[in-house]
Parts: C-alpha cells; structure tokens; sequence
C-alpha cells in the first residue's frame, strides 16, 4: 500500500459506522473517487469540517486492495465553506454546485476543466453578492464543458442569426427565431439575454444588475430540468435553492 497525494474537492459526505465519513470526492489527479475519513467524528486532532461538502483539501491517501475505496491517513483544507455560510442563497448555491458534479461525473473520469470550474465556482461564490446569478452562470459553463448546451446563438431550425433576438424555449433550451418560432411559451428576453452572457462573458463582466433575480430565476429551474432529464436524476438541492433564492425578494 503505497501513500499517494492529490489536492480534491469534496461533493457528499455520509456516515459510516459510528465514526467514519465516507466522501465523494473530485480529485485533481483521479476525477470523482470515494474516500474514507476514518474516526474523524471522534477524533480530537483532525477537523471534522474537512469533510464537508465544498472543502477543498490537500490529501495523502491510499488505496486499498480492491481499489474502491481509498482511505485518508492526513489532509490539510486549502479553502473551507466558511465565507460562502454568509448567507442562506450561498450554501444551498454551493450544495447545488456539488451535487450537480457529483451525479453527473462517472467514477474516475479525468477532467481537469471540471476540477478547476468546481474551483474556481467555489471561490467566486465566496465572493459574490449574487449567488442565484452565480449558479445559473456555473450550470451554463458546466453544461457547455459537458458538451450538453444546446447551441443558442443562432435559430435551430433554419439557422439564422436571429437579428432580430431568438427565443429560447424553456424545455428543450432550443432557440428560434421570430419566424420560425411556434408562438409557445418562451424564456423571457432578460432571461434569454442572461443565458447568452453567461456562455459569453467572464462571470465579473456581466452587469448584473440589469439581470433581476425575478427574471432570471426561471432560467435556474429550465437548466435543472433539462439536466435532470439528460442524465435521469433528480437534483435534491434545487428545491431549497429555489426556494431560498425566491423568498424575501
Ligand atoms: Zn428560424
């Protein structure tokens, strides 16, 4: 059994035993792997918080014979959850952020580009008054590096520019353009406009206050159903997301 060191962002966590955390854990080096913290739940020198979902961690594992469960024997957290617990909005932000990773990345699949949106979307939601906007921003960008955005640049059916502006359906996130459109029922063209920022912009480029949350929020519920349907799942976070981000506005 040979010690190994990988730098990981946890995605879920669960009890085992009466002292163990078993994590999901996105691995720089490995992808999404399952971890063992042993005894940490009583363990007086090693910070439980490590193992919350959002940490980030400098780990030195390893791996036992059957290869399916690799166990901690020390880590260091480089960035904790603790700015992003600020607000209610955050959290369950940073819940759907890992959630999201977490059942829709297959055991081992390396992805760099994953790991570092993951990072980089944890420490700008530390940072930013805008969580609701954040996370629709992360969706998009991580439905695009899946390669399961549909492409909303131009109309889907007779693949116009749209000069005119196109209309995004909410289901399918087809785009049309004023012609081709079946007068149904459509994203709203703030949130239309949002939707194209995202996938166009750097998150600190957006002026988000042109962006209402009222407007926007209905673009959270569209990119969480079209995923939800892709990969069969059902995100259990999105529900308090929206709640919280809906309430008090
Ligand atoms: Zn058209």
């Amino acid at each position: 059994m040979s010690r190994q060191k990988t730098r990981g962002i946890v995605l879920s966590r669960k009890l085992s035993g009466e002292a163990d955390y078993i994590c999901s854990i996105y691995t720089k080096d490995l992808g999404r792997e399952r971890f063992i913290f042993k005894g940490i739940r009583k363990s007086q020198k090693r910070p439980r918080s490590g193992s919350e979902p959002g940490t980030i961690l400098d780990l030195i594992y390893y791996t036992g014979i059957s290869g399916t469960l690799n166990t901690i024997s020390e880590f260091d957290i480089t960035v904790s959850t603790l700015p992003i617990r600020k607000s209610s909005d955050s959290i369950f932000s940073l819940y759907y952020m890992v959630e999201l990773i977490d059942s829709t990345t297959g055991f081992g699949d390396i992805n760099e580009k994953i790991y570092s949106l993951l990072c980089a979307g944890i420490d700008s939601l530390a940072k930013t008054e805008h969580p609701l906007h954040f996370i629709i921003f992360f969706t998009a960008r991580y439905m695009a590096l899946q390669g399961i955005m549909p492409e909303i640049t131009s109309c889907s059916w007779c693949g116009c520019d749209g000069s005119n502006g196109l209309f995004i359906d909410p289901v399918s996130l087809r785009a049309s353009c004023g012609s081709c459109s079946g007068g149904g029922k459509n994203l709203d063209g703030e949130a239309a406009d949002f939707l194209h920022q995202c996938l166009s912009c750097k998150f600190t480029k957006i002026n988000l206050q042109q962006y209402k949350n009222s407007s926007v929020s209905p673009l959270l519920y569209a990119l969480t159903a079209y995923i939800e349907n892709y990969f069969g799942i059902k995100l259990k976070s999105a529900e308090m997301l929206g709640k919280s981000a809906l309430t008090i506005r």
